[in-house]
């Protein structure tokens, strides 16, 4: 199997490459952010071990882009000891395992091998909010059980904002995950696509679930029950 390791510490991800050609695997190793990003989006590897704390772009980051483009990818993250927040943050945001770090190679094997054996469900393929579904493994989306056909893009960023109900997300913030800018580029593109997309789930309805937050950026409106 093909994984990708990402992780800044040199000597250990070494090890961990070494460990893991041991067992018969391909290993490719990315020492940053934005570098193991990219390789993860490519789609060639059957696995990703991520550290959390990278230069460049923050695990979780990383973690998230993975997640709205290609959910059902198993994702390991490496945790310092301390960071409980940071275990829990990264489990909520769909990774499928953690080890903390120190941690003793075959530990991190047990757990690549659990992975690669589950069946590819681990990580739930629903999002719903309110009356709005998302299925990130049909990508079919719908809202009071309508079906509604969103293009690529604006599927993406209907995603990422189902991940994060209710939370305020920046101009930047969604840019970056849904367009990969790590600039904000003074463009009206977000704008112009959350019009696409409300304009598609409206669908003769009032209601509006993203609410444009002035001068910050937008939240999803998640229906008090
Ligand atoms: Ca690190």
């Amino acid at each position: 199997m093909r994984i990708l390791v990402v992780e800044d510490e040199r000597t250990l991800a070494s090890f961990i490459e070494q460990s893991l050609r041991a067992e018969g695997h391909a290993v490719t190793l990315c020492h940053d952010g934005p570098s193991g990003e990219a390789a993860a989006l490519t789609g060639d590897y059957a696995l990703v071990v991520l550290d959390l704390t990278l230069p460049g772009r923050d695990g979780l980051e990383v973690l998230d882009s993975i997640r709205a483009r290609l959910p059902e990818l198993p994702v390991i993250v490496l945790t310092a000891r301390a960071a409980i927040e940071e275990k829990v943050l990264a489990l909520d945001r769909g990774a499928n395992d953690h080890v903390t770090k120190p941690f003793a190679f075959e530990e991190l094997l047990a757990r690549v091998r659990s992975q690669l054996r589950a069946p590819r469900q681990r990580t739930s393929s629903a999002l719903e909010s309110g009356d709005l579904s998302a299925d990130l493994r049909t990508r079919r989306v719908t809202r009071g059980g309508e079906e509604i056909s969103l293009t690529a893009r604006e599927f993406e960023l209907l995603v990422y904002l189902m991940r994060h109900p209710d939370q305020v997300l920046s101009r930047e913030q969604i840019l970056n995950a849904v367009w990969g800018f790590d600039f904000d580029p003074g463009t009206k593109v977000l704008e112009v696509y959350v019009g696409y997309l409300r304009r598609k789930l409206a669908n003769g309805r009032d209601e509006d679930p993203i609410e444009t937050v002035r001068n910050v950026g937008y939240r999803l409106r998640v229906p008090r029950a």
